[in-house]
């Protein structure tokens, strides 16, 4: 054997105040595991264990499941010695067992994704030894029967594949509830749980052919092995995908002693945040229950209670619920265990500052004993997201660098989208009210199943509980409504990390699957009925609610106000209307980057003016169709350049091919020829003419404007005409007039000549002068490679990324859609192009074309139009590649604003 072999370790213990790893770690040893590290080296109490390292589940993808074992087994040996030792019991000992939890633990947290196996080491006689140890049989059954279950959904394949299929355990438990005359788990006697522990495994054997595994050693490497699978289970494959994370980063697993929450009343379970996940108040909050295991907060079986008082109080107020029966039935933590609560308090004040962000803590208390199993930087929503941000740079806790580097850009789209009106909201019919899990305005129409969410536009997803099977269809769901559950369901966990609205644990609903109807206070709604959900106070609204656009304020102005501090790449907008510029210049637009003058034909009124000018035989014809259209492209601009008070506004001349104006039905072609006094045959006959094969690299761009110059006469006519009008009216205006298409400085110069000349007998006729700069699109790749010459004569460069990306990839952006997906789907392309900057090969080409332009035009202005102006990996790299400005659509015009600082803050600090 080589001597030199690898010998990083591939086992890391944690426990007893001392830990072999930390949070730096988390590529290694999962996300769970290096902060399992993490807490225990501070001191915080946190059952021992071990961490198998992520590099081993890569190893057994290769190796196989033989190899793998042999190859940790002794490191595994020693570090179950080690838990032994501290918490003295023994693996496999009858009399006093030593329990372990396995718990799976990518380097990002996946909610719910992967599989836990809790109270393993259980058997035959080791309940015995358990119920003689605690003197409590009722525990000891019940922590054996879950063992089962569990163990038999995660290890032996015994999950239900479908929702038409029956959990075989559940149907065991569900007889003989209905045998007993009993509804709820804990209602089960002692005999009870001997019964199903029977039954259960009964089952197993029968499903799968094999008694279940009673040696714990079998036990454990079965469930270590079934950890590493599930990391290329659906969920977790599904996950990736959605996220982008690459295969080949595997999970670790780790292994621990189990801490007990139901050993009778001295013990609980919970889960809490640091600060409010929803709406990133600085607020202690969670939700816990007595007497239970991990499993039942979240999975939405039981309602849990509240941590703290206050939130106690304020979930009472919902749930409409009195202050006696609140203290009296859901009393908080903090009331019940005040001793305890403080100790948890202490925890999460010291964890939050250690880590210096908002944590997601799970803990145990274990007979009056407080252990934590769990911290993570918490989900949170968009709004959230700012808020803390914010709020922790105030607190001194991180600066203002960091503070904008702490938020995601393209979480900020949440806040961006349109919110209930509120006069709308003041006559809305509100049906029921549920917790407020994840804000937003979602309305929809209302769907049962999650793989029947895109059966509508748009969709509401109403379900008694959600599972982790249930993440593609909440995905597509516009909302999510779940009559179970609190505010650490999982239907709220995951909502809040996609930034969808959801209301969780509305009690009132009555939901039918198998009728498909939904139920509230006897008025029964059913699928396909609109309900809209206000996701910031848990209402439910019956029907459709309008909605309004939403407003850059408190935090989020502070954000972008800071991103400007630190930017220095102009941002842009990409407006056609008026009413979009205004709206732009709310978030911040400073110019307009690109205005398509093309739709600006398509209005109804328009179009008729826009097709006679086609059909025009004649060029006088076509001037006399161009002269109706001018006063209407002028009052566009006019109103264009008066939103944009004086900021640049880049105006691209005409560039679709003709044949997308012209009538293509039979009706509207014979309404024409009425129109034109011209046969039928004749609009036929001029549709067929301008019919291409391949449009995109057809009769379009200068191409139209160098064959038919009175359209650029036209347009540059409207557009100096608009800039005069205004200037008399004392507003300036700043044309920039771009050229589109080129692809040889022939091309751009015959267009700069007929701008120039129009604008100069404008001048003439009118004895004024405005400024303006005439300029082309870089979207074709022989311009990149000509740059340098046509810079010579063009004011500015645009790239047009998206023909950019046509034509250098070859591929119709009309047509992908049969391959693109494909593509992906078999990693032949990382990502689709049209969305995310191909950096590696079209990046290659914005760059070289900015190079070229400005070797001879050294300070020659340089931007992007194109939608890849908005998109956060995009917009960095055209920082880094020394553009001037990207132009994106309104909405994203934040985005931008904050991808830049954070590009500028990488680059200098
Ligand atoms: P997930 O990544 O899905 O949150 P976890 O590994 O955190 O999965 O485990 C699921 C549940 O099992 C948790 O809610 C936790 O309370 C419980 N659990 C995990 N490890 C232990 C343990 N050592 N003792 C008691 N409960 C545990
Ligand atoms: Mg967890
Ligand atoms: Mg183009």
């Amino acid at each position: 054997m080589n001597i030199i072999e690898d010998v990083k370790a591939r086992v890391y213990n944690f426990g007893n105040k001392t830990a072999d790893g930390n949070r730096q770690m988390k590529n290694l040893l999962g996300g769970k595991g290096a902060n399992l590290a993490e807490m225990s080296a501070l001191g915080i109490p946190v059952p021992p264990g071990f961490t198998i390292t992520t590099e081993v589940c890569t190893a057994y993808n290769s190796l196989g499941k033989e190899a793998v074992i042999d190859m940790i087994k002794s490191d595994v040996e020693q570090s179950i010695k080690t838990i032994e030792t501290s918490m003295g019991t023994e693996f496999g000992s009858k009399e006093n067992p030593l329990l372990l939890s396995v718990r799976s633990g990518a380097r990002v947290s996946m909610p719910g994704m992967m599989d836990t196996v809790l109270n393993l080491g259980l058997n035959d006689e080791a309940v015995l030894g358990l119920v003689e140890k605690t003197g409590n049989p009722k525990f000891a059954w019940d922590s054996y029967r879950r063992f089962i279950q569990m163990y038999g959904g995660v290890v032996l394949g015994m999950k239900p594949a479908s929702k038409d299929d029956i959990d075989p355990f559940e149907e065991i438990m569900e007889h003989l509830k209905e045998k007993r005359g009993i509804s709820l788990d804990t209602e089960f006697t002692i005999q009870d749980l001997k019964d199903l522990v029977y039954d259960f495994k009964d089952a197993v054997k029968k499903r799968t052919g094999h008694d279940f595994p009673t040696n714990p050693w079998d036990q454990l490497w079965g469930a270590v092995i079934a950890v590493f699978n599930s990391w290329n289970g659906d969920r977790a494959v599904y996950y990736r995908t959605m996220n982008g994370y690459p295969s080949d980063w595997g999970t670790a697993v780790n292994v621990q002693a189990m801490v007990f929450g139901n050993m009778g009343d001295t013990s609980a379970t919970g889960v809490c945040f640091t600060r409010d996940a929803g709406t990133g108040e600085n607020v202690f909050n969670g939700e816990y229950l007595m007497n239970a295991q991990g499993e039942d907060v979240v999975s939405g079986v039981r309602t849990p209670q509240q941590i703290t008082k206050l939130g106690s109080i304020r979930w009472a107020e919902l749930a409409k619920v009195d202050e006696e029966e609140r203290a009296e039935t859901y009393p908080s933590l903090e009331e019940v265990m005040p001793e305890l609560y403080k100790e948890l308090d202490g925890i999460q004040k010291k964890l939050e500052n250690h880590y210096r962000d908002m944590q997601d803590m799970e803990f145990t208390i274990q007979d009056g004993k407080l252990w934590i199993l769990q911290t993570r930087n918490g989900k949170r929503t968009g709004a959230a997201m700012v808020k803390i941000a914010v709020d922790l740079m105030n607190e001194g806790l991180i600066d203002d660098k960091e503070a904008l580097l702490r938020i995601e850009a393209n979480k900020l789209d949440e806040l961006l989208h349109p919110i209930f009106d509120p006069k709308a909201l003041k006559t809305a019919n509100v049906i029921a009210q549920g917790l407020p899990a994840s804000p937003g305005a979602a309305t929809g129409k209302i769907v049962f199943f999650a793989d029947e969410a895109n059966k509508f536009k748009n969709s509401i997803l109403v379900r008694i509980e959600t599972s982790p099977e249930d993440l593609e269809g909440m995905h597509v769901a516009k909302g999510i409504l779940t009559a179970r559950g609190g505010m650490t369901s999982h239907a709220a966990v995951v909502a809040r990390g996609m930034g969808k609205c959801c209301i969780s644990g509305a009690g009132a609903l009555k939901i039918n699957y198998k009728a498909r109807t939904l139920t509230v206070n006897g008025h029964e709604y059913h699928e396909g009925d609109w309900i809209s959900l206000n996701g910031s106070t848990g209402n439910i609204i019956e029907g459709k609610v309008a909605t309004k656009e939403p407003e850059l304020s408190g935090e989020f102005a502070i954000i972008m106000k800071l991103a400007d501090k630190y930017r220095d790449m102009q941002v842009r907008t990409n407006a056609d209307t008026p009413n979009d510029a205004k709206i732009a210049r709310s978030f911040g637009a400073e110019g307009i980057g690109l205005t398509r003058t093309e739709h600006m034909f398509f209005e109804i009124d328009r179009i008729k003016a826009m097709r006679e000018m086609i059909l025009a035989d004649t060029v006088k014809g076509r001037i006399a169709a161009l002269n109706e259209l001018l006063p209407m492209q002028r009052s566009d601009f006019e109103g264009i350049f008066e939103a944009m008070q004086g900021l640049p506004v880049t105006i691209r001349l005409l560039d679709p091919p003709l044949h997308e104006f012209v009538p293509h039905e039979l009706a509207t072609q014979k309404e024409l020829a009425d129109d034109m006094h011209i046969s039928l045959q004749a609009v036929k006959n001029k549709v067929a003419e301008l019919a291409e094969f391949n449009p995109m690299l057809g009769h379009r761009g200068c191409r139209l404007g160098n064959t038919y110059p009175e359209i650029t006469e036209m347009q540059t006519r409207a557009i100096i005409e608009a800039a005069l009008n205004l200037k008399e009216r004392g507003i300036t205006s700043r044309p920039e007039i771009m050229v589109p298409l080129v692809g040889t400085l022939a091309e751009f110069e015959a267009q700069d000549r007929i701008i120039r000349d129009t604008a100069e007998a404008v001048f003439k006729e009118r004895n004024d002068k405005i400024e303006f700069s005439v300029g082309t699109m870089i979207e074709v790749p022989r311009a990149t490679l000509m740059a340098d010459l046509i810079a010579e004569k063009a004011d500015f460069f645009s790239f047009g990324t998206n023909d950019l990306t046509q034509m250098t990839f070859g591929y119709s952006r009309d047509d992908a859609g049969k391959f693109l997906p494909i593509y992906i789907e078999k990693g032949i392309l990382k990502a689709d192009p049209f969305e995310v900057l191909d950096q590696e090969g079209v990046g290659q080409l914005v760059k070289l074309g900015t190079e070229r332009g400005r070797s001879s035009k050294p300070k020659l202005k340089v931007g992007v139009c194109g939608e890849h102006g908005g998109e956060p990996s995009s917009v960095e790299f055209f920082y880094n590649s020394g553009l001037d400005y990207v132009s994106c659509s309104p909405y994203r015009v934040p985005i931008a604003r904050l991808v830049a600082a954070q590009a500028a803050i990488k680059a200098k600090y």
